[in-house]
């Protein structure tokens, strides 16, 4: 039996939503900004985005959830436990080990991409999984599955995560994710 059919016959068909970390769902600073963090991971002083206990909580419900950083493993699974929803837990928490290194010669740079077909192979459906990055180079072998948020960098009145969830309340019974225009999310 293949991953698909596995997940089929345990009744687990629910779409999945894959969030990035680092300036999509918190923020790491080397020090506090104008009001004392949410909590430490190692030497960063760690922000939580504005509404997102919220945001995961009320997201929880209609999707498998899962986490995918470009950062070190241990630093992501130490976020990702302290901002897990109540009573949910991560399909997976997978950091830069999960990633592919692409190089760009010219310029000394790698950047650390997400290829979705690792996720395929978990035995989702590439038509129902939705990636939530603020990151668009990260996402460039599967961008139909994309939606780009702002950055965050700590402002305590950023307000990203209220409009989001009410986007993904309006597609989330879709049945192919890929053929929905999404970069204008925002104008929805
Ligand atoms: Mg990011």
């Amino acid at each position: 039996m293949n991953a698909a059919s596995r997940r089929e016959s345990e009744g687990d068909d629910r779409p999945l939503l894959i969030l990035d970390v680092d300036e999509t769902l918190i923020y790491g600073a080397d020090a506090d900004l104008d009001r004392p963090c949410d909590f430490f991971i190692g030497i960063y002083h760690v922000y939580r985005r504005p509404h997102l206990a919220e945001f995961l909580a009320t997201v929880s419900e209609w999707f498998d959830l899962a986490i995918w950083s470009s950062g070190g493993a241990d630093d992501v699974t130490a976020i990702a436990e302290r901002i897990c929803p109540p009573g949910s837990c991560w399909k997976f928490i997978w950091g830069r080990e999960r990633c592919t290194p692409r190089t760009y010669f010219n310029c000394k740079f790698v950047e650390y991409v997400k290829d979705l077909k690792k996720v395929k192979r978990l035995g989702y459906n590439l038509n129902q999984i939705l990636f939530v990055d603020d990151s668009e180079n990260k996402l460039c072998r599967n961008f139909g599955n994309a939606i780009y948020v702002r950055p965050y960098f700590g402002d305590a009145s950023d307000n990203e995560l209220p409009p989001l969830c009410r986007y993904l309340a309006s597609i989330r019974e879709a049945t192919d994710y890929r053929a929905i225009e999404k970069r204008y999310w925002h104008n929805h």
